[in-house]
């Protein structure tokens, strides 16, 4: 689940070949997350996320977490509802 977006900025130094050092600055976009297998808060750099997984229509899974085996209880549960007679008295909860 993406929490929140924000943006930090690295002050970095270079020397020229003429020994003269210059200043330049490089933003990154850093993008805190919630796992949502175990619910912890995790951060993770914007470039190394592919864009189309930025939205809650992913999950998404901390490194601590197999994320392989997250999605492997997410097709059971799934395949649980498809399985469902359509006259079942069950809630989707209950499953
Ligand atoms: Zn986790």
């Amino acid at each position: 689940m993406v929490i929140n977006i924000e943006y930090t900025t690295t002050r970095y130094i270079r020397t020229s070949k003429l020994g003269n050092e210059h200043v330049y600055f490089r933003k990154k976009t850093i993008v805190t997350l919630r796992c949502d297998k175990c619910g912890l808060i995790f951060k993770r750099d914007k470039g190394s996320i592919a864009p189309d997984r930025l939205t809650n229509r992913y999950y998404h899974v901390c490194s601590n977490c197999d994320a392989k085996r997250f999605a492997q209880e997410k097709g059971v549960e799934s395949r649980k509802i498809w399985d469902m007679p359509v006259s079942s008295l069950k809630k989707l909860g209950e499953l």
